[in-house]
């Protein structure tokens, strides 16, 4: 499947050393660009990179914590002029963080990334995707800041898609109960197992499904599709 995408074009994705962010990377390679995998931990970012490379495809490491702008201004001039952007990376529900800094880490690093492509002057037909949860715009969670941030994050989305458009689109993606390696723990829970039973599609999301999602909203395919919050939950959403 290669969504109409221009060969060679590429794409950043932040968090791409696992989970929805790795699934990114791997999909958007298959998909005949070249991607610019950035994240905290270098064996990790490195493994992405080599299992992209293994199967034919072009990425390149970037070992970048988003909250540092320099590491972030390094990353970027690394990557070459830069047509589609992934805001992925975000701390983990489960931590206890202080609500502005979390905040912060959240929703202020996606905005930091955004901004400092949107300076490098993106060629038309570029677009960003964030991830954001259902967590911040359809159910409450224990987590004070992580739902506050999430939401923040969909807001965020709504300014680029009206006030960078037409030189860029803007989407976000709210993912569901999605099996990555932060969420195993809950998969294993009681609270987990009832989500799945509760969920339409009686199971939790593959990486996968959220990385589909989000190659469509980046890709030409797209080109009409702007501002949205699209959940990728199975269904979820739908029965609360
Ligand atoms: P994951 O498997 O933990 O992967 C996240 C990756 O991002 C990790 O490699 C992590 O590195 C990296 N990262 C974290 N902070 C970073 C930073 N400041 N700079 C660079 N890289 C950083 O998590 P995931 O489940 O794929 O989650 C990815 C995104 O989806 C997050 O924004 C999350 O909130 C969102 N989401 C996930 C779910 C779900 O059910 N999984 C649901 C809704 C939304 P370290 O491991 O070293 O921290």
């Amino acid at each position: 499947m290669d969504f109409g995408f221009t060969r060679g074009d590429t794409i950043v994705v932040t968090g791409a050393g696992s989970g929805i962010g790795k699934a990114i990377a791997l999909m958007a390679a298959r998909a005949g660009l070249r991607v610019s995998a950035w994240d905290l931990a270098e064996a990790a970012i490195l493994a992405t990179v080599a299992e992209i490379q293994a199967d034919g495809g072009d990425a390149v490491a970037a070992v970048a914590d988003i909250g540092d702008p320099a590491a972030v201004a390094r990353a970027l001039s690394e990557a070459g002029p830069v047509r589609y952007l992934v805001n992925n990376a975000g701390p983990a529900s489960s931590r206890e963080l202080d609500f502005n800094d979390a905040l912060a880490a959240t929703v202020g690093t996606v905005q930091a990334v955004t901004d400092a492509w949107l300076r490098t002057g993106p060629a038309e037909g570029s677009a960003v995707v964030n991830i954001a949860s259902v967590a911040g715009n359809y159910v409450g969670t224990d987590s004070a800041w992580y739902s506050a941030g999430k939401a923040a994050i969909a807001g965020y989305t709504r300014h680029l898609a009206t006030r960078r458009a037409p030189a860029i689109r803007a989407n976000a993606i709210a993912p569901g109960f999605i099996a990555t390696p932060r969420m195993t723990g809950f998969a294993a829970s009681e609270l987990g197992q009832s989500l799945v039973e509760r969920n339409p599609m009686r199971r939790a999301g593959h990486a996968d499904d959220v990385a589909g999602a989000v190659l469509f909203l980046l890709s030409p395919l797209a080109a009409y599709i702007n501002g949205v919050l699209l959940p990728v939950d199975g269904g979820w959403v739908v029965t609360q």
